[in-house]
């Protein structure tokens, strides 16, 4: 697997990566020298004020996500899938990928997921509020689904704006 020397450039909406699907990574892909890549997101996260960036945030399409979460602190989520969801929560919602755009967004309020951690093992956990919406919304990224395409009609005109700004901006670096 090759990385691209600018794996710490946030990739931002409208970039094809992040419409794409993400592959499983396969235990054999996860090198030490991808370990060190992950490892160096976490400061990339603490300089913009984040919670959690995505595999393809960053150039790379490989299901994996890094959170700083309020309970458990830094986690490095691999191969995550969401095993039940439970109640109902709309809160407002932002995304690096996508400066400048907030929105109320709907989603589940608990759920339980596994993952896999760096030395491959097998976690499975249930949380609620704000770590439940990140997981949420950072595995919608991992299946190519950026946020402002889960709201309703009539917010997402309201933000329609803001992003035809990010598409003019990428359309003027091309
Ligand atoms: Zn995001």
């Amino acid at each position: 697997m090759s990385v691209d020397p600018f794996v710490y450039q946030i990739r931002l909406y409208p970039d094809p990566i992040l419409a794409k699907k993400c592959e499983p990574l396969i235990k054999e892909e996860l090198t030490d020298e991808l370990k060190q890549i992950i490892e160096g997101i976490f400061p990339l996260l603490a300089g913009n004020d984040g919670y959690a960036l995505t595999a393809n945030q960053l150039g790379i399409s490989k299901r994996f996500f890094v959170m700083d979460g309020d309970t458990d602190g830094k986690l490095v989520c691999i191969n995550p899938e969401i095993t039940s969801k439970k109640g109902q929560t709309k809160i407002v919602e932002e995304c690096l990928s996508m400066p400048g755009i907030a929105a109320k967004t709907s989603r589940a309020e608990t759920v339980e997921f596994q993952y896999r951690d760096l030395d491959w093992v097998l976690h499975t956990k249930t949380y609620t509020g704000i770590e439940a919406r990140v997981i949420q919304h950072e595995i919608d990224h991992l299946n190519g689904m950026l946020f402002f395409t889960r709201l309703s009609p009539a917010t997402r005109s309201m933000v329609q704006p803001s992003l035809q700004i990010l598409e003019r901006r990428a359309a003027a670096n091309v």
